[in-house]
């Protein structure tokens, strides 16, 4: 860079250079390292908003329901003629539009780069693993990004509620390898984000797809801040959450896990809500609500063996923003995770949003 003739002048005098010179120059090198941080980390900006948020999320939240998706969630593809397809969420999309509720829902785009939150669950070589195997690892990313915008706006009482209609799902997500058509586990980094961003001490997670959320126990296995509860089939993958495992050290008790046998229906799982999940929310009283809401524990799934139906979708939805109406000032946060009939899914998340709504 070619200098002035009165920075030449300051440079080549044999006086020092006088102090509001220096001042000059830390103020210019100051305004540079914030548009390069800005430029490299685009949630900066909302994060720099949000220092203060923490102590919004203890005051009475707004009525309203969000809706997460991004056009790129269309894009990922596992093999081809996989059930875990964007035709899933195109359905959604169809249904929302032809029910009238996504007039009614405040559509939202996921907003930064949620690296930094993905390190609070994942480890690097889960990471590195991740952008070597997906197709579209951004698609991954976008999907933990969506999670988490939904946790930001609720968490800042913009909104009572959100639902969260990203692809690829997270649940069985952990850091040892790739399994259940999962990549990053955006449930139990929604749940540490929201901790550490908004001093939340209090997360339940409610867990009703079909298959046990391995990864999400696993993440939060020894740890009290995080209720998990699961309803699911234990003779399916990944065969995992027996009854016994309650928790260790100072997380025993807090994960509670609820198998049901094959073809349970409404009634079944809505009793296993009543039962385990009702007195242990009563007993932890959560700040927050997140639902790994899968929808393949609904009829007619064909990968899921139980017989939910779209009424007992939006009465277990109910039951559930009761717990969050008594504790947790309404906020729920629901991510989509499984569900395989795409027609059957959508009329499943059509009624759940209805009720989020409501
Ligand atoms: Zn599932």
């Amino acid at each position: 860079m070619r200098l002035n003739d009165s920075e030449m002048k300051v440079t080549s005098t044999k006086n020092p250079p006088s102090r509001r010179y220096f001042l000059k120059k830390l103020l210019s090198a100051a305004v540079g390292l914030w548009f390069w941080h800005r430029a490299i980390n685009p949630s900066s900006a909302l994060e720099w908003r949000l220092d203060d948020a923490g102590k919004d999320a203890h005051q009475k939240p707004p009525s309203g329901t969000g809706f997460i998706f991004h056009k790129d969630y269309l894009q990922h593809r596992l093999t081809q003629g996989h059930l875990e397809s964007p035709k899933r969420l195109k359905t959604i999309m169809d249904r929302m539009k032809v029910s009238g509720l996504g007039k009614q829902v405040r559509p939202i785009r996921p907003l930064g780069n949620p690296l930094s939150a993905i390190h609070r669950i994942h480890s690097r070589a889960h990471v590195r693993l991740v952008m070597k195997t997906a197709r579209e690892p951004s698609i991954c990313f976008l999907a933990v990004a969506g999670a988490l915008t939904a946790v930001d706006f609720v968490c800042r009482n913009q909104l009572r509620n959100a639902f969260c209609a990203i692809r690829p799902p997270g649940h069985h997500a952990a850091n040892s390898g790739l399994r259940g058509f999962c990549f990053f586990n955006n449930i139990a980094i929604a749940a540490r984000y929201a901790q550490s961003k908004y001093r939340l001490r209090k997360i339940l997670i409610v867990d009703w797809d079909y298959h046990h959320g391995n990864g999400t126990e696993w993440a939060f296995y020894d740890n009290p801040s995080i209720l998990y509860f699961s309803t699911h089939c234990l003779q399916a993958f990944p065969h995992t959450g027996f009854p016994e495992r309650r928790g260790e050290g100072p997380g025993y008790g807090y994960n509670i896990n609820v198998p049901l046998l094959k073809g349970a229906k409404d009634r079944d799982i809505l009793n296993a809500f009543d039962r385990e999940l009702l007195p242990a929310a009563e007993r932890f009283k959560p700040e927050l609500v997140l639902i790994s809401a899968g929808f393949d524990s609904r009829k007619n799934d064909p990968i899921g063996n139980f017989a939910v139906t779209d009424d007992g979708f939006a009465r277990l939805t109910a039951l559930t923003k009761s717990i969050a109406d008594q504790y947790a000032g309404s906020r729920i946060i629901s991510i989509l995770e499984g569900g395989y009939n795409p027609e059957g899914s959508a009329m499943a998340v059509e009624r759940h949003v209805a009720e989020l709504l409501g």
